[in-house]
């Protein structure tokens, strides 16, 4: 189960609060992706939220459906935008990848004029719907997770789902933007514990060979796979290899304990003798 920030659209991610009202729609309503822009901080707050390891969940209000002001179409192409505007190259492919893990928006309104949305609906906030469905869908922690959002109905939700109202932020109220609200999160965040270990060879310059090194290197990366590890960093020289894990000391001794048996195993049917120094010879810092 993992913690979310869970955040509003409209006046918490983009600018929507000068928007004039156009028919079916109200002032700030905004459903025409050309005219998506993100608040000052918005971007920054949700990359290093996201690096924080929070899934970041979208939850927005958008009365408009409701009221004839757009349609649904326009919504999901509006949010398409946003969640474009809010990506950042990926670590591995290097092509643009969102920040944002989902939208969920709400288009009913009991004051509208399109039937079929004119009506309450659980979803809408200040009911908590959308965030009780994303935990659901996503697996959150609502125990651990955060909300931030610009109007009094976000924290409400907020609350109503079970989020600790102190986790309930609200822009303009102790906070200027996403960004101080954002800091606010981090600065409650225990950062996660990143410990180190290594593994010595048994004899000198046994890594040499590129084949050995790659070997070694790609089993660590198998162990922390199918053990579910963070990984963070793999270090082979000629004479030692050193992982770093999310995860105490313990753990990361742990890995070089069953690094040191597997690759030993491999070593000695290839090569007849061990490749790493006795048992209890791993260091963690
Ligand atoms: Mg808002």
């Amino acid at each position: 189960m993992r913690p979310a920030v869970f955040l509003d659209r409209d006046d918490t991610l983009i600018a929507n609060r000068s928007l004039p009202a156009s028919p079916g729609s109200t002032p700030g309503d905004l459903a025409d992706p050309e005219r998506v822009e993100l608040l000052e901080g918005a971007h920054e707050a949700c990359r290093l939220l996201k690096r924080s390891g929070y899934v970041l969940v979208i939850v927005s209000n958008q009365g408009i459906v409701a009221r004839g002001g757009a349609t649904l179409h326009d919504v999901h192409a509006t949010n398409d935008r946003l969640c474009d505007l809010l990506s950042e190259p990926d670590e591995h492919s290097g092509r643009p990848r969102s920040l944002i893990d989902a939208v969920y928006f709400c288009p009913f309104h009991p004051e509208g004029s399109v039937p079929e949305f004119t009506r309450e609906h659980p979803w809408r906030k200040p009911a908590p719907g959308m965030i009780l469905a994303a935990a659901e869908h996503l697996e959150l922690d609502l125990t651990r997770s955060w909300l931030i959002g610009d109007a009094p109905r976000d924290v409400q939700a907020g609350v109503a789902a079970g989020i600790d109202a102190e986790r309930c932020l609200r822009i303009g109220e102790g906070f200027e933007g996403v960004l101080d609200a954002a800091v606010r999160v981090l600065a409650h965040t225990r950062p996660a514990q990143v410990s180190r270990a290594r593994l010595v060879a048994a004899e000198e310059g046994a890594l040499r060979h590129p084949r050995v090194r790659a070997t070694v290197a790609s089993s660590v990366r198998a162990l922390a796979e199918r053990t579910g590890v963070g990984l963070r960093d793999v270090f082979v020289d000629e004479d030692s290899i050193e992982m770093e894990v999310e995860g105490t000391p313990l753990l990361a001794i742990g890995m070089a304990a069953e690094l040191r048996r597997s690759t030993d195993a491999w070593h000695l049917a290839k090569h007849g003798t061990r490749l790493w120094r006795a048992p209890g010879q791993e260091r963690a810092t």
